[in-house]
């Protein structure tokens, strides 16, 4: 049996607690997703999928409720290591590609690889590697400015994967482009995460794109119903 590679467990997130305006968000979220298995997560806007998102890749925590990858529970973790357990098991990507506009596709995906500790040759060829893979390679040396929208978030999908995720979480990831290219590019981000093994969690309001993962679930009063 494949590993567990996303686990949340009881999970509830208010904002505003305690005040007159306090929204409970969560309230009770219970998943599970193992390596290499794909999930859509569907739900309206305003359900709760960004706060989810967000509290599964350690960029928000939750007020009850546990929240492990690969096996190993994030809780009680310091921020420094919940930082470091971020940037090594975590590849995120939003509905905006986020890319830093002064810098090239190419060093866009070296940049995270850096920071990590990652030699620069090294880096570039894994960059020039991932953006192949999407079908971009011949835009490396091009500023986000230069591309298509299309083109800017196959570059952050490749940005997300550059350090060798467990897990991909997605916000909308073509929620920002026409029907036609959205489907290419969810495409080819399938076909990214199907090499790679990766987990995945994919928020989309397209129940046409949310039926070729693997698995639906959809964010209903708070919890996760399948
Ligand atoms: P979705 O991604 O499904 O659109 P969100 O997770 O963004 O939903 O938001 C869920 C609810 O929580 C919404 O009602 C939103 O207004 C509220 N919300 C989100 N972030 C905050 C915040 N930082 N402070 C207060 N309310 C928030």
């Amino acid at each position: 049996m494949s590993e567990v590679m996303l686990a949340l467990k009881g999970v509830e997130k208010t904002y505003n607690r305690g005040q007159s305006n306090a929204v409970q968000v969560l309230n009770g979220a219970d998943l599970a997703i193992a390596s290499g298995e794909m999930v859509a997560l569907v739900a309206p806007s305003g359900a709760g999928k960004s706060t989810l998102l967000h509290i599964a890749g350690l960029l928000d925590t939750a007020d009850r409720g546990e929240v492990a990858i690969g096996g190993t529970r994030m809780n009680g973790l310091s921020d420094r290591r919940r930082t470091v357990a971020r940037r090594r098991d975590v590849g995120f990507v939003y509905q905006f590609h986020h890319l830093l506009p002064e810098f090239s596709a190419l060093e866009n995906i070296v940049l995270p690889q850096l920071a990590n500790g990652v030699a620069k040759s090294e880096a570039e060829t894994r960059a020039y590697d991932l953006l192949a893979r999407v079908g971009v390679a011949e835009r490396a040396g091009h500023r986000p400015s230069a591309m298509s929208g299309g083109e800017q978030q196959r570059v952050a999908f490749c940005r997300a994967l550059a350090n060798g995720p467990r897990l991909l979480l997605a916000d909308e990831p073509t929620g920002n482009l026409d029907p036609g290219t959205s489907d290419q590019v969810f495409a080819a981000l399938v076909d990214l995460v199907r090499d790679t093994g990766l987990a995945a969690l994919i928020a989309t309001h397209n129940m046409e794109l949310a039926a070729r993962m693997d698995r639906v679930v959809k964010l209903d009063g708070g919890q996760l119903v399948s």
